[in-house]
């Protein structure tokens, strides 16, 4: 007789790995209100916090994962704040692109994306109170951006506040501003932990930064010349600080369409010149104008026998 009943039924082979279930995308708050209740349900750990200024690159992904990696919750502030912008600057061209901010956001497993307009933040208008970054906010960026610190000290401060966060993260590139918001935490008694993540770059050593879209063709040849002095500054630190200084300059006269408004080998707690005799660890830092992009780079070196770039700094 022939068998013409069904097959014996065998379970359904799993398959060999579970299909991977999408990343959630994070709530996305742009009102204080709303802000208050996502974070309400973060309560059950700590929380880190990512402050951007939107148009997300890989040194911001960068930062959000060394952020979800140590920590439970992930946060990212997506603010263009007015206040660390002078009247000349680039706030109303600075690149707008929340869609795929949020793209970015969503793959790096940020739970709470807070996202306000400047009437969220400033409800009063212009605030009468600001942080004042003090004397170390006069100096290299503070000098060619009157005003820049503090503007971004005080949404810096509010931002820890409203997300209540217990570590910070920030870019080892924008080196001033790390020093500066390092110093609020400690001189006003922020309860945050500051985390410094080491600059990313192009793979020709362009340091990643949003204003790099405003960048010609040409501007990004001419660009290379300021990660390409850090560089050469960072192979002289054996030597000391002057032949730092001049191998880096070296680098910088040889390309006249970069105009140079500074570069310096500062102490890093400081950003006073480091003497002649100085050994240790120092900031290399330049910042020059390219086509109509005034970009900003850095490394961390140690100057002295065995010396050589450094990732970030050794102090916390
Ligand atoms: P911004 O959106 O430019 O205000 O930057 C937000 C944060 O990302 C700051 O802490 C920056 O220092 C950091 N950041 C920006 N570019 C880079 C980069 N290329 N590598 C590492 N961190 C960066």
């Amino acid at each position: 007789m022939t068998d013409t009943t069904a097959p014996a039924l065998t379970p359904p082979t799993r398959p060999a790995t579970p299909p991977a279930t999408p990343p959630a995308t994070p709530v996305v708050a742009r009102t204080r209100d709303e802000l208050r209740e996502a974070r309400s349900a973060l309560d059950d750990g700590d929380v880190a916090v990512v402050m951007t200024m939107g148009a997300l690159h890989e040194g911001h992904a960068t930062l959000i994962h060394q952020a979800r990696q140590a920590h439970r919750h992930v946060v990212v502030t997506i603010f263009l704040n007015p206040l660390q912008f002078g009247p000349k600057e680039d706030l109303s061209r600075y690149p707008r692109t929340f869609d795929a901010d949020l793209e970015i956001c969503t793959a790096a497993g940020v739970d709470l994306v807070f996202a306000p307009t400047p009437d969220v933040i400033y409800p009063d208008g212009d605030p009468g109170v600001r942080v004042s970054a003090g004397p170390l906010g006069d100096v290299l960026e503070g000098q060619a951006r009157p005003g820049h610190f503090d503007g971004m000290l005080t949404v810096v401060g509010k931002l820890m506040h409203l997300t209540r966060c217990s570590a910070a993260y920030f870019g080892q590139k924008d080196a001033q501003q790390l020093l500066l918001i390092r110093r609020m935490c400690r001189d006003l008694d922020f309860p945050v932990r500051v985390v410094a993540v080491p600059t990313v770059r192009e793979p020709d050593g362009l340091a990643m930064s949003s204003r790099n879209t405003y960048l010609t063709a040409s501007d990004r040849e001419t660009a290379l010349c300021l990660s390409a002095a850090l560089r050469a500054g960072a192979e002289a630190a054996p030597e000391g600080p002057s032949a730092v200084r001049r191998a880096a300059r070296a680098v910088l006269v040889r390309e006249p369409l970069a105009l140079v408004d500074y570069l310096v080998l500062v102490h890093p707690d400081t950003l006073e010149d480091v003497p002649e005799w100085y050994r240790g660890e120092a900031l290399l830092a330049v910042a020059g104008r390219v086509g109509t992009t005034r970009l900003i780079d850095n490394l961390p070196v140690l100057v002295g026998p065995g010396g050589g770039a450094l990732e970030t700094f050794t102090q916390a």
